[in-house]
């Protein structure tokens, strides 16, 4: 029914019946492109999005630069082109520090008994065995000089160096139920106790890196954090500093219960079990895909997503979604359009989340498809259906991307909210590689769907938070875009617009920045 009533194109007719005047729908298609009906035609009958999603986030799962599942995970996805037909690839550009997550276990075992939901960091050294002892709050000492002196009451403990959280419940929830005052408390309280635990870190001397490793070189036998995501049950899970003993996070809730009693006086004991394997220094890589242009092979429209992620979850909106997107539109393009004008090349770049490294080198290391490059569109910001595309601050995108969202029907092009000419973008994700050398590069901006509290390099980015309909929509829009790009008749010019000035004075062109193409070492 959805899609009956999405196909009409919003015109009706009055029709006369018996005496009384009703309004009927006229079913009346769009008239549209036939490859366009056929890419509509191909996501809608044959969608791959469900088993490919599946496959990538519960079989392999996460993707962290450096596992072996990285690996695993390019494996699969060349496998997948090689079955569609089109010629896949790994492409080597650097290493790095290669890590495999193992168990994490974690529970209180005095002054009473429970198990805590928490799970170590990334690149976490491992226990060799159970390790259960006292918990230590992280002193608020007057400075470097009276932390060092405090520094040898942490041998032979876990140290909780994060804030408790004063509520657990999201603002949201807050402003649904609370009062004004009581709103206005918490939120001062949170602010001030902020402030107190910022300072407190900053009195040591120490940054957050060094810290960790002054605590275990202090003898500590782990370090434990929580770093809420302000929402219901979720924390954003990033990578250890320490280099000998283990870096865990524990859940606010869980968190906040052991700050509390250990600030009692009640010294509460936890056992941790956590395991982890160290794999030395391995390659890190982008994996790519092509189908060759027939009339103008030298020329490039590329897709465009991460491929890696951080690994409490699945990386399943980050960047799986847009994972998804960019090899369901090869995969039609292949079925439906199998020799576009220009070559169409998609890129599933490593080690985004580490400072976009894998898009970075791609760029130092192939000039000859960037400096022929059509359009790059890129999409990164979770689940949503796309409603931004901008012109990224291209004189001339306004006349391209019109005429190529102009092909798309109605339902999908009237959600997009187009901006031009738009501000280049100059980090984010890996289209701001491309555009640091003046290489026409979009994003396609999605509707949020919580994604930055919720999803967002969370414990909680997992397969359920998949909004398929909306990864359908975009996985259409994308093989559009690349489509028109391919066909149209002229090069997209990159004469740079005269920016307006910007909330902090005059913009200017973001600048290149080099790969880093070793790393994991030097946290
Ligand atoms: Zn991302």
């Amino acid at each position: 029914m959805k899609n009956m009533t999405q196909k009409l194109n919003k015109s009706f007719s009055l029709l006369v019946v018996g005496l009384g005047l009703i309004a009927l729908p006229v079913v009346a298609q769009e008239k549209l492109n036939p490859t366009v009906e056929a890419i509509i035609k191909e996501a809608n009958t044959n969608s791959q999005l469900q088993r490919l999603g599946h496959e990538l986030m519960d079989g392999v799962g996460p993707r962290l630069v450096g596992s072996s599942k990285m690996t695993q995970a390019s494996d699969w996805a060349i496998a997948q082109y090689k079955n569609w037909g089109i010629e896949a690839k790994r492409e080597n550009y650097g290493t790095w520090r290669g890590w495999d997550r193992g168990v994490s276990h974690i529970d209180m075992v005095a002054p009473w008994t429970k198990s805590l939901e928490g799970t170590q960091l990334a690149f976490s050294p491992s226990t060799k065995k159970t390790v259960t002892a006292e918990t230590i709050v992280l002193a608020d000492v007057a400075d470097s000089l009276a932390f060092q002196a405090w520094l040898p009451n942490v041998k032979g403990k876990f140290v909780l160096i994060s804030m408790p959280q004063p509520t657990g419940r999201p603002d949201y929830n807050w402003a649904e139920f609370g009062s004004k005052a009581s709103i206005d408390k918490m939120k001062k309280d949170r602010a001030d106790a902020t402030d107190a635990w910022r300072k407190r870190i900053s009195k040591t001397g120490l940054s957050a890196a060094k810290l960790a490793q002054a605590l275990e070189n202090a003898g500590a036998v782990g370090v434990v954090g929580s770093l809420w995501s302000n929402g219901f049950g979720v924390n954003k899970i990033f990578a250890a500093n320490t280099k000998k003993v283990p870096t865990i996070d524990i859940a606010l809730e869980d968190y906040a219960l052991l700050f509390r009693l250990t600030e009692s006086g009640q010294a509460p004991k936890i056992s941790v079990f956590a395991q982890s394997k160290e794999l030395g220094v391995v390659p890190t890589f982008n994996t790519l895909a092509e189908i060759k242009g027939k009339e103008k092979p030298n020329e490039y429209v590329m897709l465009s997503a991460h491929f890696d992620s951080w690994d409490g979850g699945t990386g399943a909106t980050d960047n799986g979604t847009g994972t998804l997107v960019m090899m369901e539109a090869m995969r039609i393009l292949k079925a439906v359009y199998p020799n576009p004008k220009r070559t169409i090349l998609v890129g599933h770049w490593g080690s985004e989340e580490q400072g976009l490294n894998g898009s970075r080198a791609f760029v130092e290391d192939h000039p000859e498809v960037v400096k022929n490059l059509q359009a790059l569109f890129n999409q990164d910001n979770g689940t949503g259906r796309v409603v931004n595309l901008g012109g990224a601050g291209f004189k001339y995108a306004k006349d391209f991307i019109t005429r190529w969202l102009a092909a798309a029907p109605s339902y999908i092009r009237d959600t997009v909210k187009t901006n031009f000419p738009g501000s280049p973008a100059g980090g984010g994700s890996d289209n701001a590689s491309f555009i640091a050398v003046g290489a026409p590069a979009f994003s396609l901006g999605a509707l949020n769907w919580s994604y930055f509290n919720y999803t967002w390099h969370t414990n909680r980015d997992t397969y359920d938070k998949i909004v398929f309909d909306d990864v359908r929509n975009n996985a259409i829009l994308t093989a559009i875009l690349v489509y028109m790009a391919c066909e149209d008749p002229e090069r997209m010019p990159t004469d740079k617009a005269e920016l307006p000035a910007g909330p902090r004075g005059p913009q200017t062109w973001p600048t290149q920045t080099k790969a880093k193409r070793a790393g994991g070492y030097d946290n």
